[in-house]
């Protein structure tokens, strides 16, 4: 890569310009245009870097469009337009179909171009370091070395180089060029001696990996029918597009459908890209993809440096990564020979991208196979209700695997009804029981409960005073191990009074349940077992989780409590009881996906359970135990359940049945955020004759979050077309709005959840 030619300044003394227009990484839904003579060096390409003054600083943009310029305006525009510094690439750097991928997603999305661009590069890339792969390289000494120090042709007074050549003897499989240092050798000598051919410096690329022999297929595995259906129905269109669901129940074998097909895309010399919820939870999932193939393997996630995700990603643009595997954004890894697209369990919330430009990983994927004309296959035990309605129309294929693959054992549901129950710190005696006998029984007990902390409220017993955000009037979090209170919403925290702030009296007490209460009650009720917790704060380290669930599959814990992070894709072999604590937050929240959400819970969280041989039992503690969706789940599985879901959605014309977007703005000032939208309604309603529903505004769910009032506009259509239609006549008038640079604000599409 050629990097950082310098432009020649204004003025111009070229005859002929073209205008490149730039995508900035401002929240501007526009390119900017710049002048360069069409004589420099290197021809300007969408998809190529440049730098360019923007206001009083210098910004990195990238190139989205060329244009030739007009010669009679030249004059007029030469006033107007800068010229761009330079251009940092010498070719694009991403391919064809992901400059495709990127001007769909500008549409779709109505997003700042440059903010689409922040999604789809690395981040190396967006500051500036080049587009090159650091590799590692060795030396070694070349026949012609040999004979010349054999047959004394080395000049007496060259005593580096004498040594050089020994050291290369010594270490017939040479030395590693950053090992060099250690035997005090200049680098000059070593050039000298390259200058001469007497030794060699060899890179060492991953092609060495990709060896002959692929695949280490284990021995012990015979596919069923449903497995070898499922991997003969997408084989047969592993050379056009086509969208699979691959809906199969925890442990099905889904994990062995996909390294089956990618050893089919590997053998034709293509690409897998697999892209996961939460890779540094699954750290399995990996190992088994690097266990199954003698290729190379690479990931993109955000637990990676910079540095290190710069590498995979440049190994997957040059072909050299066979298969590639991620969370969310690696989805947009520019592939040289894509062969296939994998997403595992598609319903996670984890593929919504919810900061900056707002995406779904999932429906990108559909999208960018059919550019690249690859399949795409979506798998889960719970798919969503999205993918499922997908189904019914026609767009994507369903494959279904219907038995677990290594056993039979049964699965015991129960649900636990709270009303008028005495209750043990949160737990019922019936669920306490129950974790009595599956100890008795040597089984493992996993112990669900969605909130972090000790407990979510902190309160005055004399006066009634509670601990509260003022950023976001909500309950701070109480925290006993280091004794603070948390926000869970805007992250603040602070240390928590033990005098009542109100009355100055000392009885402070936690209300409510969190995880770290949860523990302490459990090793109060069951000292002799050998207790664990595990959320995001007992595992910021970065090899937490993994030690977690080494130590459970190794016995060493007895009784596991956590929150969600638990339920993905976790094989805990020895566990035979698994309990939600508490399901009534999700069955009754505003959201109106919150019992879809909870069906997935369930379902997946019940998938940890009895894995192995041993029947497993799932206990569900609530005070509704009557809601229809336990019912279903419960005895007639996820699909029955998605089914009337789905059929209540079109009753109320909620997606997938209908579409929405959502205006949604925030500012310190509540009056600013109300202004704002009321002038964005008037502009939407202008255009009355499209058949788009307004809903609003009204104020989001928590409505303060972190001192800004946040307030929603919602667009409700049958009709994506007139959807987008109406957007793409109002859009430039809303950015002009003058309230609208009061607030900050977005329009988001296939809006999901806060
Ligand atoms: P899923 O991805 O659906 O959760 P996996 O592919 O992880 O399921 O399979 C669960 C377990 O069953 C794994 O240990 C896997 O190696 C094993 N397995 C998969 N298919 C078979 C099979 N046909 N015979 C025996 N074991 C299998
Ligand atoms: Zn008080
Ligand atoms: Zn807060």
């Amino acid at each position: 890569m050629v990097a950082g030619i310098e432009a020649p300044q204004l003025p111009l003394s070229s005859e002929n310009y073209c205008i490149v227009k730039v995508a900035v990484p401002v929240p501007l839904r526009r390119v900017f245009d710049y002048l360069l003579p069409e004589n420099y060096p290197i021809t300007p390409q969408p998809g190529m870097r440049v730098q360019i003054p923007f206001g009083r600083t210098t910004k990195i943009g990238i190139i989205d469009e060329v244009e030739s310029l007009d010669h009679s305006d030249l004059d007029t525009q030469l006033e107007k337009l800068k010229p761009i510094t330079q251009i940092l690439d010498d070719s694009p750097l991403i391919t064809e179909s992901l400059i495709s991928l990127y001007r769909w997603m500008g549409q779709y999305y109505h997003a700042p171009f440059g903010e689409i661009w922040q999604t789809l590069l690395p981040t190396a890339l967006l500051k500036g370091k080049p587009a090159k792969l650091s590799r590692s390289s060795r030396w070694t000494i070349t026949d012609i070395g040999r004979e010349s120090l054999e047959s004394g042709k080395l000049a007496k007074s060259a005593v580096k180089q004498k040594l050089i050549l020994e050291q290369l003897i010594k270490n017939p499989t040479g030395i590693a060029h950053d090992k060099i240092k250690d035997f005090d050798i200049p680098y000059s000598s070593l050039k000298n001696l390259a200058g001469k051919k007497w030794v060699s410096r060899d890179y060492i690329t991953d092609n060495d990996k990709n060896i002959a022999s692929q695949v280490n297929l284990p021995s012990d595995i015979q596919l069923n029918d449903e497995q070898l259906s499922a991997i003969e129905t997408v084989s047969q269109h592993l050379d056009r597009y086509t969208a699979f669901l691959l809906f199969g129940v925890t442990a099905s074998g889904k994990t062995e459908v996909y390294l089956r097909l990618i050893q089919q895309v590997i053998e034709q010399q293509r690409q897998a890209l697999v892209l996961v919820p939460e890779i540094g939870l699954t750290p399995q999932t990996l190992r088994r993809f690097e266990q199954r193939f003698n290729v190379s393997v690479v990931t993109l996630h955000s637990g990676m440096s910079e540095q290190q995700r710069l590498q995979s990603w440049l190994k997957a643009k040059n072909g050299e990564a066979k298969i590639i595997i991620g969370t969310r954004s690696a989805l947009f890894a520019p592939l040289k020979n894509p062969g296939i697209i994998i997403i595992d369990e598609e319903h996670d919330l984890s593929f919504r991208q919810q900061q900056g430009f707002r995406y779904s990983a999932r429906d990108v994927a559909m999208v960018r196979a059919n550019l690249e004309k690859i399949p795409v296959l979506l798998g889960s035990a719970s798919p969503s209700l999205e993918s499922l309605s997908n189904v019914s129309k026609g767009k994507i294929k369903q494959i279904e695997l219907t038995q677990k693959a290594q056993n039979t054992a049964s699965l015991k549901y129960r649900v636990i009804d709270l009303k008028n129950q005495p209750m043990n710190q949160g737990l019922s005696a019936d669920l306490i029981k129950s974790i009595k006998q599956h100890l008795q029984q040597k089984g493992q007990v996993l112990l669900f409960l969605n909130r972090r902390g000790y407990a979510p409220v902190l309160l005055c017993h004399q006066c009634g005073w509670s601990s509260s955000c003022q950023r976001c009037d909500t309950h701070y979090t109480y925290h006993h191990q280091n004794d603070y209170l948390q926000c869970h919403h805007c992250g603040s925290s602070r240390k928590a009074p033990h005098q009542c702030p109100q009355c100055q009296c000392d009885q402070m007490v936690p209300v409510g349940l969190g995880t770290e209460r949860l523990t302490e009650s459990i090793k109060h009720l069951f000292p002799d077992a050998k207790t664990a917790r595990i959320d995001r704060d007992t595992t910021r380290r970065k090899s937490a989780m993994q030690d977690f669930v080494s130590s459970v599959k190794a016995g060493e814990i007895d009784i596991l409590v956590g929150t969600q992070m638990l339920a993905k894709g976790h094989h805990f072999p020895d566990v035979t009881l698994v309990a939600l604590i508490d399901m009534d937050g999700a069955l009754y929240s505003a959201d109106f996906r919150a019992p879809e959400y909870a069906a997935q819970l369930i379902t997946q969280v019940s998938g940890r359970a009895g894995r192995a041989d041993k029947p497993g039992e799932v206990l569900i503690q609530t005070h509704h135990a009557e809601h229809s969706m336990l019912h279903q789940i419960i005895h007639s599985g996820y699909g029955e359940f998605a089914n009337s879901a789905l059929n209540e959605r079109v009753e109320a014309e909620l997606p997938p049945h209908t579409f929405l977007a959502m205006f949604q703005a925030e500012s310190p000032q509540m009056a600013h955020v109300k202004y704002f939208l009321a002038d964005v309604k008037q502009i939407l309603d202008r255009y009355s004759n499209l058949k788009v529903e307004l809903l609003g505004p009204a104020p989001a769910v928590y409505v303060k979050k972190a001192g800004k009032f946040r307030y929603q506009l919602f667009l409700q259509t049958s009709s994506r077309n007139q959807l987008h239609q109406l957007l793409e006549l109002t859009l430039g008038d809303i950015e002009k709005l003058k309230s609208a640079s009061r607030v900050r604000w977005r329009v988001e599409i296939d809006p999901v959840g806060d």
